[in-house]
């Protein structure tokens, strides 16, 4: 259903592309085809972009596609109709008397270099911020983190990652490292057992999802843990359906079942590990009835699927939002890494086996990579560690701010105190993904000047007082790099239309307009260049990537291959060992009461991708055309809602109106809905608990009510 891969096999030709490709199929050669990587999840598909006339005729996943060999799904397919919108903005805009008018990009650059200069003079460097982007190329987002240290001297750069798999980078680099996952998911594919957490790849990353699929019925077993009946989860030997916001004392349950029933690996224990005595101190508190008091989870299913987990020869762990988004997401990631380290199931080349994180926007790994991050350069770099600072001090010939920077929460904060600015928001649509949307609405507003590079007015556009118009995916040159770490290149298949153009050529430009020259005057030797301030990039370039397609880092000179599997000597912690982690369970920031009885999840569905804005522009609206609360049919009896009807839901930061899905995916007393309609105001229920280390937001849990109609 997810994948659209009918119409490359439709045997009578019944089934075809629609639009002006149609009967186009990936079997036959295309005269005009342009290979690229999907700009939506980060799974990283390579496309063939049939284009004629500077039109695109059709999307064709890659039969050599490094990652998804010939496969892609509805959104890299079929949702390319935003290109030709009508509302694709064609001029920027700037705030004249209240209105957002068109002008030139002189106007519009000076307006921009007038108000940065003018934060400065006001309240110094640190009056600036930006946030880059996710979607954009790894070029872009180096420049972006490169014009802010060097140009208007302050650290205050941060990317969307923030919002989803920060607590992965946090968790994953204290556990082994390194801020990304331990395996190629190719070798994953090799494992005999499954552990897919808090994730929906059939869904969020359908390539995965069929993957991860056709291994289970190879024969490898499957455990899902997730508070929904979702996809995999309906072929799973064992589904774990903890109560949201419970992971930590689920991991630290199942962990205590491999310890007592001995299903660890003492070896690997005992000379690449450090921490078991705490660990195991620990988890004497994590046994099965007590996990199952914690987490709602069965007894009997615990010790099941730490069984299945504790005697695969070689278990893989791949995880999602469901593991990251929450108050303590940051000790969700690392308790879920105890397993393998436990079990001594990752540093082994080529095993099948490791922690991979499902990273959810196609390049939100890049753009960290490419040190859009408050507190890290280009490579993970500390900010305050002097050496990674002279590197690119060095590169760049500029000396740089020491402090580390605020990050996107921090940001608001700031805006709504008065201390912050100027504000560049480089496509993201902040006031509909982010959490309390009202309050970041409030400190746009009190931001005295908000640049926004967007392809659409967004909702976040309309309280900028410069909008800059902006080339898609399909419309730029460069590099993203995928959820196993993989760069890969981006090409331009068609031109942007009128005035549009690629963040690349807008930050050299706002950086002109204020007098400097960022060098790196194309994208290749961007990628150069941010190999010698970033070692573990040194050996990627474009035009390795033109002749080998794919290579994952660290890859530290042109003559090595990347690392695909990482810590097969050592693991990059301090002393070279795994790191246990004992932490307790600690409750999440919100629990259901007689106010609000109901727990909100969110997530995405099948055919939309994150606000929506690409999607909701073309056929994939006729897939899916709003947004919808699932709720269990116990719960709408109670409630006196109908499947079909309007209901208004409230939390206790804001109101949402959605149309009720009866559904027995979910237990009841829970509710899940996406965010990919603004419209429907979801992001204004999400509140402000955030992961104690990394701020990354708790969308996963919300306290909420629910009543039919609207209010
Ligand atoms: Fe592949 Fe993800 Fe793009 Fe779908 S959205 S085609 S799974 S990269």
């Amino acid at each position: 259903m997810a994948c659209g891969g009918c119409v490359d096999t439709c045997p009578t030709g019944a089934i075809t592309h629609p639009g002006p490709g149609r009967g186009i199929t990936t079997a036959q050669p295309q005269p005009e085809q342009v290979r690229t990587t999907c700009g939506y999840c980060g799974v990283g598909c390579a496309l063939d972009v049939v284009v004629s006339g500077n039109q695109v005729s059709a999307v064709l996943p890659a039969l050599d596609g490094p990652v998804n060999q010939g496969h892609a799904c509805v959104k890299g397919r079929f949702s390319h109709g935003y290109l030709t919108s009508a509302e694709r903005l064609a001029h920027p805009l700037v705030r004249k008397n209240g209105n957002l008018e068109p002008v030139g990009w002189e106007e519009a650059l000076a307006r921009v270099a007038d108000g940065l200069r003018g934060a400065v003079a006001m309240g110094g460097p640190d009056a600036v911020a930006a946030i880059s982007s996710a979607r954009a190329t790894n070029e872009e987002n180096y420049l972006v983190q490169k014009f802010l240290r060097t140009v208007v001297g302050t650290n205050n750069v941060d990317n969307c990652s923030r919002l989803c798999h920060a607590p992965s980078a946090a968790g994953l680099s204290a556990a082994f490292g390194r801020a990304g996952g331990t395996d190629s998911f190719d070798d994953v594919e090799k494992a005999d057992c499954l552990l897919v957490v808090g994730a929906n790849p059939v869904e969020a990353h359908p390539v995965v999802g069929a993957r991860l699929l056709q291994q289970a019925l190879r024969g490898a077993s499957l455990i899902v843990a997730d508070p929904r009946k979702v996809g995999l989860a309906h072929q799973a030997d064992v589904h774990l359906r903890p109560r949201p916001g419970t992971n930590v004392a689920l991991f630290n349950g199942l962990a205590h079942v491999l310890v007592a029933e001995g299903m660890t690996d003492p070896d690997f224990l005992r000379d690449r590990a450090a921490g078991l005595d705490e660990l195991v101190e620990l988890l004497a508190q994590y046994p099965p009835a007590r996990t199952a008091e914690l987490t709602g989870v069965p007894a009997e299913d615990v010790t099941a699927a730490a069984r299945l987990y504790g005697r695969a020869r070689r278990p893989a762990i791949l995880y999602g939002l469901g593991v990251t988004e929450h108050l303590h997401g940051t000790d969700g990631v690392r308790t879920l890494a105890n397993l393998a380290i436990l079990r001594g199931a990752v540093g082994d080349t080529g095993r099948g086996h490791g922690v991979t994180p499902l990273r959810g926007q196609n390049n939100v790994q890049g753009a960290s990579d490419m040190g859009a991050l408050p507190d890290m350069l280009p490579g993970y770099g500390r900010i305050t560690d002097p050496d990674a600072r002279a590197r690119a001090e060095a590169v760049w010939g500029r000396t740089l701010p020491a402090r580390p920077g605020l990050r996107i929460p921090e940001m608001f904060d700031a805006a709504r105190r008065g201390s912050l600015r100027a504000l560049w928001i480089i496509g993201e649509d902040v006031c509909a993904t982010d959490p309390n949307s009202h309050q970041v609405a409030d400190a746009l507003d009190a931001c005295p000047l908000v640049v926004v590079n967007e392809l659409f007015l967004s909702e976040t556009a309309r309280h900028a007082d410069v909008v800059l118009p902006v080339a898609s995916w399909l419309e730029k040159d460069g590099t993203f790099v995928n959820f196993d770490r993989r760069f890969q290149r981006v090409r331009t298949a068609v031109r942007p239309p009128a005035a549009a153009r690629t963040d690349f050529h807008i930050t050299h430009a706002v950086a002109a307009a204020m007098g400097a020259d960022l060098g790196c005057p194309t994208p290749a030797e961007t990628l150069a260049e941010c190999g010698r301030v970033a070692p573990v990039f040194a050996g990627i370039s474009h035009e390795r990537l033109d002749r080998e397609g794919a290579v994952a880092w660290p890859c530290p000179a042109p003559d090595l291959p990347g690392e695909a599997t990482l810590y097969t000597d050592a693991f990059s912690t301090p002393d070279g060992r795994a790191q246990l982690s004992a932490a307790p369970y600690l409750p999440p920031g919100e629990t259901p009461d007689a106010a609000y009885p109901l727990l909100l999840v969110t997530g995405r569905r099948w055919a939309h991708y994150n606000s929506g804005s690409m999607t909701r522009r073309g056929g994939n609206l006729h897939l899916e055309a709003g947004d919808h609360i699932d709720l269990h049919p116990l719960d709408a009896t109670r409630l006196g809602v109908d499947d079909g009807t309007e209901v208004t839901v409230e939390s206790r930061h804001g109101t949402a109106r959605l149309v009720a899905r009866l559904s027995e995916e979910l237990s009841p007393g829970q509710v899940f809905c996406a965010f990919h309609f603004p419209e429907s105001g979801v992001n204004a229920l999400t509140s402000d608990h955030a992961d104690t280390v990394t701020d990354c937001p708790e969308y996963k849990v919300t306290a909420v009510r629910l009543t039919p109609g609207a209010v």
